[in-house]
């Protein structure tokens, strides 16, 4: 693939197609906005048919999916809310059904809940864990049963889930530290059958989740080696990396790529 990048804004251009995911199937779950849909976008761009999960995004996934349809892709806009695992379970076996196959997971529907201990609400730990840590083992159960030798279940984790240097985020950082450990379990569970599990964890990236132009996104910056937010398509380009054949020896990792947060 051929592309013109900017090192000091993060911003890649992309001017040819890899078909390096050409036939492979992908669903997204968290791919309606964010991380999720630059995910989508850019494993389409490789060839992918993608579904995109969603819970409440629906006329957001719904125009992803038609952008994608509409540049020569395959793609589908799926509803599949992650503290549901019944639904969510449905919705995966109906893109296996769908699309004749499943071969790539990404896990990227995430909340983050910031609040002192003193104040942080039982209802905003279980809605953390519902949707950041108990939905990645669903999906995960759920995507295993119809995946084959070259399966690749990618979660987006977090920096957070080694160093948490800011008041607030106990929890947040919690969910993301347990990924670690359920990618290195799963990896065990799975590597046999030639399927790898693994964890991207960004730094800050600029998103709704996080956005760069405030004093908190800004505050941030004073934590990092490189003083900026990252781009959603900066982490696509490390999820594509692990779906794509090349990163076959990867497994049971969790990868930072956080412009120098942890370092
Ligand atoms: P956004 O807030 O931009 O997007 C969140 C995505 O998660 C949306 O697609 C949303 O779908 C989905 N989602 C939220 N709740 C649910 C739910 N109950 N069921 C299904 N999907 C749900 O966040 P980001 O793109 O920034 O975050 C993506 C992932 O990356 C998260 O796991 C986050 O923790 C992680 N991350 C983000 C960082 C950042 O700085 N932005 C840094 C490190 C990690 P819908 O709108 O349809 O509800």
């Amino acid at each position: 693939m051929s592309t013109a990048s900017n090192t000091a804004t993060g911003t890649t251009t992309s001017t040819t197609t890899n078909a390096a995911l050409k036939g492979k199937v992908a669903f997204i779950h968290g791919g309606s906005r964010g991380i999720g849909a630059a995910t989508a976008r850019r494993l389409a761009r490789d060839g992918a048919a993608v579904a995109i999960g969603y819970a409440s995004s629906a006329i957001a996934a719904e125009a992803l999916a038609e952008e994608i349809i509409a540049t020569g892709g395959k793609a589908i806009a799926i509803k599949a809310d992650a503290t549901d695992a019944a639904a969510l379970t449905r919705a995966i076996d109906g893109v296996a059904e769908r699309f004749g196959r499943l071969d790539i997971l990404v896990n990227s529907a995430g909340v983050l809940a910031v609040a002192p201990l003193d104040q942080f609400t039982l209802e905003d730990f279980d809605r953390t864990v519902a949707v950041n840590v108990r939905s990645v083992f669903v999906a995960s159960q759920a995507a295993a049963k119809h995946m084959g030798d070259g399966g690749r279940i990618i979660n987006i984790g977090s920096t957070n889930g080694q160093r948490m240097p800011f008041a607030g985020g106990a929890v947040y950082a919690m969910s993301k530290s347990a990924l670690i450990g359920l990618v290195k379990g799963m990896a065990r569970d799975l590597g046999p059958r030639g399927i790898t599990v693994n964890n991207v964890a960004p730094g800050p990236v600029d998103t709704d989740m996080n956005p760069e132009n405030t004093e908190f996104g800004a505050s941030l910056h004073d934590l990092m080696a490189l003083r900026r937010h990252g781009k959603a398509d900066e982490i696509a380009a490390m999820v594509a990396y692990l779906a794509g054949p090349e990163a076959a020896f990867v497994t049971g990792a969790d990868l930072l790529i956080d412009g120098g947060f942890a370092a």
